[in-house]
């Protein structure tokens, strides 16, 4: 049992690297990689370029499919509050978590659960 994933980019099996060449003696063939994480397009692709190769061929419908901006998005004071931290800052020498307003420029502190929480935000949605 593995927990491999498959590369999703469009062309990774013409690459014709020797990690790619898989299989028997006589019935070798390039073949996608498998690997239990990449970096690459949230952990989807082996590298740059079948992250480039993908959204060559896929960008488009992407774009369509989720939503093409017919307008451009504005940055006001409801919508400007970004997360940082302070590089051991405290007292207690830990992390000072914050949230600053890119607009209005006001600081309000954060906890480090907060922080660390992708829904947690004073943005207005
Ligand atoms: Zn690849």
């Amino acid at each position: 049992m593995s927990d491999l994933k498959l590369c999703q980019g469009t062309r990774c099996h013409t690459y014709c690297t020797k990690d790619r060449l898989k299989g028997t003696k006589e019935n070798k063939t390039f073949q996608t990689r498998r690997r239990s994480s990449m970096y690459y397009g949230s952990g989807n692709f082996c590298s740059m370029q079948c992250y480039n190769d993908w959204a060559e061929t896929f960008i488009d419908k992407a774009v369509d499919h989720f939503g093409r901006l017919t307008e451009p998005k504005h940055l006001t004071e409801e919508n400007a509050w970004v997360k940082d931290y302070d590089w051991r800052r405290t007292t207690d020498d830990e992390h000072r978590y914050y949230t600053v307003n890119k607009i209005s420029k006001e600081q309000r502190p954060l906890t480090e659960e907060q922080y660390r929480d992708s829904n947690y935000t004073l943005n207005e949605r």
